[in-house]
């Protein structure tokens, strides 16, 4: 009942709203609880950014007690008028998860932009993977003033750092290809792999060749897994559309064209799912100040750890994950119209009803398909081909993908943070937040304009405050 106060003036100081309990109610409420009461009133009504940005010093100790190899990269600029430090650009990443990503996990990055929804109008740059059994796995987050090169390459170059590499080697990185991203990881991971996000080219097609009748030709195209089906699809493209065909041959298609994945990535990831997935688990903490979004993603992130570290118990009996699984099965069922008709030892020939033949390598585990080399998991073919030598299908996954390597992705759990009361704090220097954009002045409205929720939501969130 007293929230309005806090919109009326959100500098208040706790005296007032004290004495008019006092005055309505006839009782003394501790200044604790009106503290409190305050904090929630700032945090519902959406103007306690500021408060955010003096917390952040505090956010990185806890988060360097908790782990010291964490990292938090606080950069600042000097005010001119008065010599205090004003906020640019904060990057932080796990130990345990930049860990875990660079000895079990698949080595590609999905990387994306996120505007926020805040009177700075910040952007937080994400990093996420995949785990074995297909689980995001958040590695890097940092949230800069605008998305552009600069602050793609300190994101890059910091990520690079914190998994120890040498200019991005061994590491593939999916991105959407927007301002500049392309450029820095070209430019400042010289030896990473960048990889285009297949829905952007889709996008720029449609708009350019809106009546070419080519979108499931396109997207067969993407997910092709050898040169032969690729250049299959782009000739049928041409057949509906030459300048569409044309323009796609120019786009550089190596970069999004599945079969052009380098294999040690072992992943068909062609767009960014990774980082949409990520985005809605971090949802409802995208709004809040800078120092409780990054707490309540630190502490997402360590709940996740825990969560896939039980859950891999059920899976003590097995070699490969649930979701393995499930791909082995399809691919079982879909090589149950194939038969082998070449056997030299571990070189296999299957053909299939269309007389086409594949040639497998059952020791090098490839597939002329291209699908069991790129994905780690065998192909059809390669399923036909496991159960005519009498062998197990599991036996033939990529270790990346095992039961073994999941357990050990979790195992070591990541510590999580204290809660904000229990935080020691220290008398450190306190940031100001940054500038707010220009020609939008900062505006004290909540994410929600709370005059305009519905009566019951209004009195229960109101009800949280006094
Ligand atoms: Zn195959």
């Amino acid at each position: 009942m007293f929230l309005h106060r806090w919109k009326q003036e959100p500098t208040i100081s706790t005296i007032a709203p004290t004495h008019e309990i006092e005055a309505t109610f006839d009782c003394k409420c501790p200044e604790w609880k009106v503290l409190c009461a305050a904090n929630r009133a700032k945090q519902l009504l959406g103007i306690d950014h500021e408060d955010g940005y003096a917390m952040v010093n505090q956010f990185k100790q806890e988060m360097e007690t908790i782990d010291r190899n964490n990292i938090v990269l606080v950069d600042t600029e000097i005010l001119p008028s008065d010599g205090g430090e004003r906020f640019k650009r904060m990057f932080v990443c796990y130990e345990r998860a930049s860990y875990a990503f660079k000895v079990h996990c698949r080595r590609l990055l999905a990387v994306d932009g996120w505007k926020m929804n805040n009177p700075y109008n910040n952007v937080m740059l994400v990093a996420a993977a995949l785990d074995g059994n297909n689980g995001i796995l958040p590695v890097a987050f940092c949230e800069v003033e605008i998305e552009d090169l600069d602050s793609w390459v300190y994101f890059l170059k910091n990520i690079n750092n914190a998994l120890r590499l040498e200019s991005g080697t061994g590491l593939c990185i999916l991105a959407d290809g927007d301002n500049d991203v392309e450029y820095a990881v070209e430019e400042y991971l010289a030896h990473a792999t960048y990889r285009q996000c297949c829905h952007r080219i889709f996008t720029e097609m449609v708009n350019k060749f809106p009546k070419a009748v080519v979108h499931h030709l396109f997207w067969a195209a993407c997910r092709s897994t050898s040169a032969l089906a690729f250049f299959k699809y782009m000739e049928l493209i041409c057949v509906q559309s030459k300048e569409c065909h044309d323009w796609l041959e120019k786009s550089n298609w190596k970069r999004w064209a599945l079969f052009c994945v380098p294999e040690w990535v072992k992943c068909t990831c062609i767009t960014l799912t990774i980082t949409e997935k990520l985005r809605n688990y971090c949802q409802p903490y995208l709004e809040m100040n800078i120092a409780r979004k990054f707490e309540a993603i630190a502490r997402l992130t360590s709940e996740l750890f825990e969560q896939r570290r039980m859950v891999v118990w059920n899976w003590n009996r097995e070699k490969v994950p649930p979701k393995v699984r499930d791909v082995i099965n399809d691919r079982c069922i879909d090589g149950k119209r194939l038969s082998v008709v070449q056997d030299h030892g571990t070189l296999l020939k299957v053909t299939d009803s269309l007389s086409s033949s594949y040639d497998l390598n059952m020791e090098a585990m490839t597939c002329t398909c291209g699908l069991w080399q790129i994905s780690g998991i065998p192909c059809p073919h390669a399923c036909i081909g496991i159960h005519y030598i009498n062998g197990n299908v599991e036996d033939y996954v990529d270790e990346l993908l095992s039961v073994q390597n999941f357990l050990s992705t979790y195992a070591p759990g990541m510590m999580q943070l204290p809660k904000e009361n229990a935080w020691k704090w220290h008398s450190g220097h306190n940031l100001h937040p940054p500038m707010t954009v220009a020609l939008q002045p900062l505006t004290l409205q909540p994410p929600n304009d709370i005059t305009k929720l519905p009566l019951p939501t209004l009195v229960k969130r109101m009800a949280c405050v006094l």
